[in-house]
């Protein structure tokens, strides 16, 4: 059990009304969660205090190698006030993996799930209830040692902060537009694509305004060896419904494993759809496209939880899927996920954890 010391805030922010836009990402809270991590000590000092500026040497060793990773869940408001998280323990756990993968200590599960409980439970009164909005969860690790050396650093601190965000398609599922990208990699296998680490994101940044000067609104990666095989996309996992089938690029070491994406693919199993993870390549891809039998195309992850697809790019091929509206088992996914999420609809057990 941490024993968390609590400093709130002497002059609370204004919490944004039901008629505020919130645009992801841009509010914070009034409070967050920091531990600090030092060798031979372990991790000591759990706080929840003001959410205000960090205090850095400019030789932190994150600014420079960026020692880092993180995770994103969201807290949502049931309709009887319950404050409910959805598969908290899964994200803990990879959390667990990215830390290893970047030779970060790893946080104590029970301690994680102890400091995600009290920063949402000092906050609950920022998380929003209109239809589709929540409170995004971001905790994250940075390394701190003073030090412009390349080896592990000696010093880490963990935070967790928090940032009500809007709905994410506020009229409704609409179709976006992938761009596949054949010329930019996001990661290679025995790198760190399987982790959550901010560099995957410095490696993506040039395709995804490559792709939006295009007119796409994300980017679809092919595997850094062969750029051949379909990835995933910007922050989502890809799913396609190929007659009748279920198919997800199978987890290769270079693909984040989402946790929307295990969900969705229990709940097509529990469903009776076959699911298919394998390997798919983009001409298997483009000629189902053409062909016919691509019959829906769907990104998933915590920030738009299902994302259905309604043009694919590919060198100089557009192909568009569907009839440009979402797909009847995208849709369904979405419902049951979001309905499980909100506490309406019962999901499978230890799904939903309950903030106090
Ligand atoms: C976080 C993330 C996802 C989605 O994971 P979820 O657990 O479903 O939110 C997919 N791809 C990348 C690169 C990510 O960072």
């Amino acid at each position: 059990m941490l024993d968390i010391r609590y400093e709130k805030t002497t002059t609370p922010k204004e919490i944004p009304g039901p008629e505020d836009p919130l645009v992801f990402g841009t509010i914070f809270t009034d409070h967050m969660f920091v531990m600090d991590y030092e060798e031979g000590q372990g991790w000591h000092d759990p706080r929840i205090i003001p959410y205000a500026p960090l205090s850095l040497w400019p030789s932190a060793m994150v600014l420079h190698y960026s020692q880092t990773v993180f995770e994103g869940l969201k807290a949502y408001k049931a309709e009887d006030g319950r404050v409910l998280l959805f598969r908290p323990d899964e994200n803990i756990k990879r959390a667990a993996d990215s830390c290893e993968r970047l030779c970060i200590p790893t946080i104590p599960e029970e301690d994680f799930m102890q400091a995600l409980h009290a920063v949402i439970s000092v906050d609950r009164d920022w998380i929003p209830t209109r239809p589709g909005t929540s409170l995004y969860v971001r905790p994250f690790v940075i390394a701190t040692d003073p030090f412009l050396g390349v080896r592990p650093s000696h010093t880490y601190q963990f935070l967790i902060i928090l940032s009500p965000v809007g709905a994410y398609y506020p009229e409704g599922l609409d179709p976006v537009k992938i761009w596949i990208e054949d010329e930019y990699v996001r990661a290679v296998r025995g790198g760190l694509g399987q982790a959550k680490a901010g560099a995957n994101y410095a490696a993506s940044i040039k395709a995804q305004v490559k792709a939006h000067d295009e007119g796409y609104s994300q980017v679809l990666w092919l595997d850094g060896v062969e750029r051949k095989y379909i990835e995933e996309v910007g922050s989502m996992n890809i799913f396609f419904k190929i007659a009748g089938k279920v198919v997800t690029p199978v987890l290769n070491g270079s693909i984040l494993p989402g946790i929307t994406r295990k969900s969705c693919i229990e709940l097509c199993r529990s469903w009776g759809y076959e699911v298919e993870e394998r390997k798919i390549s983009v001409e298997e891809l483009m000629a189902a496209a053409v062909d016919g039998s691509l019959e829906e195309v769907w990104g998933t992850g915590t920030a738009a939880v299902v994302s259905p697809v309604g043009h694919l790019r590919h060198q100089d091929q557009v192909v568009a899927i569907g009839e440009g509206g979402i797909g009847a088992l995208s849709q369904r996914l979405y419902d049951a996920i979001t309905g499980i999420q909100l506490g309406r609809v019962e999901g499978p057990k230890g799904w939903v954890v309950e903030v106090k």
